[in-house]
């Protein structure tokens, strides 16, 4: 398959120029390409290297399986994540609603619009950007009071109390450059949530390359607590508030399972049972920690 790779010569993240080899991963969704992950010496930002350009990422999400995009995969593990979804929509809008901020948001990477479109029923001011234009189209079926923007630039500064970016950092080519508009089009009491897969977690470290949420080379970055918040903080944010989301540990090991179980039906109930075993350890591991969650919730404000 033709793709045309770049291949980062200083670290994404804070500019560091040697890195170090760890882990090669195989893009089982689209490509069945190998990519390699490399740690920065300086920051220890994880991230794919050589990856796909701007131009060139488009296609690897060109897959039935990406259900980001897609509301209409069936199967069971499609149909329970449709069922804890509807219930994380609400959860999200409500955690947000827990800030004393005005109801005006950016989404960013709103994918098919469905935590926009639960904001906007519940009164909230919502901008969306998306980069995908189908997804973009599903969002304007969805709800026409969804007002989607074109290019951050356009948004005017300190306009948005809140943005959020869910499981879409780590897909932003341009990392530096995207968290500095951040900052500009965000009021001065306003709050930034990020929420990324962490490979500090337990599954992470049990599933090795076949993590589900490594997703080379969709994912460019591979944050943890410390690496996100070396990131944010270069870029005027300070960390407020982390959360764990419970349900990932579960639906990345099936995930996971999914990719390495061979065809059987008793391997399909093995990889069933092993998921659910390793997600819960992951959980157990993560009320110690928060830190140790499969997936984080990040709340960053703007540093005084
Ligand atoms: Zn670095």
């Amino acid at each position: 398959m033709e793709h045309s790779l770049e291949t980062l010569k200083s670290c994404p993240s804070c500019g560091h120029k040697s890195f170090k080899n760890t882990l090669s991963c195989i893009d089982y969704t689209y490509s069945k390409d190998k990519f390699y992950l490399v740690k920065c010496s300086a920051c220890n930002l994880l991230f794919t290297n050589p990856r796909p350009d701007e131009l060139a990422i488009g296609k690897y999400y060109d897959s039935p399986e990406y259900v980001s995009h897609t509301d209409t995969n069936s199967g069971l593990l499609f149909t329970l994540y449709r069922i804890v979804k509807r219930y994380t929509l609400k959860q999200k809008r409500k955690s947000l609603e827990k800030f004393s901020i005005d109801k005006n948001i950016l989404d960013y990477g709103a994918g098919s619009g469905d935590f926009s479109n639960e904001l906007e029923q519940n009164n909230w001011n919502v901008s969306a950007y998306e980069p995908d234009h189908n997804a973009r189209k599903k969002i304007e079926e969805k709800n026409s009071k969804i007002k989607l923007i074109e290019k951050l630039r356009n948004v005017e500064t300190e306009s948005k109390s809140v943005i959020t970016l869910w499981h879409v950092l780590e897909h932003v080519h341009q990392l530096n450059e995207t968290i500095s508009e951040f900052h500009r089009i965000l009021t001065t009491e306003g709050i930034i949530v990020i929420a990324v897969p962490n490979h500090t977690s337990y599954d992470a470290s049990f599933y090795l390359t076949d993590w589900a949420a490594y997703d080379v080379p969709r994912h460019l970055y591979h944050f943890d607590p410390e690496t996100l918040e070396t990131l944010m903080s270069a870029n005027g944010f300070r960390l407020h508030q982390i959360k764990a989301m419970w349900f990932d540990a579960f639906y990345v090991s099936l995930l996971s399972e999914k990719t390495i179980s061979k065809p059987g039906i008793l391997k399909t109930i093995f990889g069933w049972i092993r998921a659910f075993l390793i997600g819960s350890y992951s959980n157990i591991k993560t009320i110690i920690s928060t830190k140790k969650c499969s997936s984080v919730t990040y709340v960053f404000k703007k540093a005084i």
